[in-house]
């Protein structure tokens, strides 16, 4: 089997340090001016915006640009080849449930008084049941200032890399502290 590797090419942003995911929106090329892309000149109407893991300055960039980012950032933690694919090919479902997970954080704590300070995550409960089947429900709680948590869950693959997922959500929610049992 022929998989397609997305060559890492280093542009604008230097690839020898880790980005965080700051925040993504929308803009209609259309509508307005527009915005290119901090790494690749392109314009851009997906619009993710990012920080260096130690920098002060965030940078716009596209979500092409973004993808080699996250996965640079995965070969940085000295993953092989076949864990990139992988995590390639599962990158948009992380995404999706990372950030939904956000902004279902912003929107409790735009209502509650009681904070969320945490989320928890149970993985040994999503390892136990990944033996079974095709795809399991992952376990998780937000936890308030107060201790008090509540839960939900969301469904992934048996054979995604939960790690990988975990990191992606951290790099996604890095204001947020994460716990794993
Ligand atoms: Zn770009």
């Amino acid at each position: 089997m022929k998989t397609e590797i997305k060559r890492i090419i280093e542009r604008n942003l230097p690839l020898n340090v880790k980005y965080n995911l700051i925040d993504k929106s929308y803009t209609s090329l259309i509508d307005s001016i527009g915005c290119t892309c901090h790494n690749c000149g392109k314009l851009i109407s997906n619009i993710a915006t990012v920080r260096p893991e130690n920098g002060k300055e965030s940078y716009l960039i596209g979500f092409d640009c973004l993808e080699t980012i996250l996965i640079n950032n995965n070969l940085l933690d000295g993953k092989s080849i076949e864990e990139f694919n992988k995590f390639k090919s599962n990158l948009p479902t992380f995404i999706k449930h990372s950030k939904q997970i956000k902004d279902n954080i912003s929107e409790m704590n735009s209502k509650n008084l009681n904070k969320v300070v945490s989320i928890q995550f149970d993985l040994e409960d999503f390892k136990q049941w990944a033996k079974y089947g095709k795809s399991s429900y992952l376990t998780y709680y937000y936890i308030l200032e107060t201790g008090k948590k509540f839960n939900d869950n969301l469904r992934l693959k048996n054979k995604i890399n939960i790690e990988d997922f975990i990191n992606t959500f951290k790099s996604i929610n890095n204001k947020i502290n994460v716990q794993l049992n």
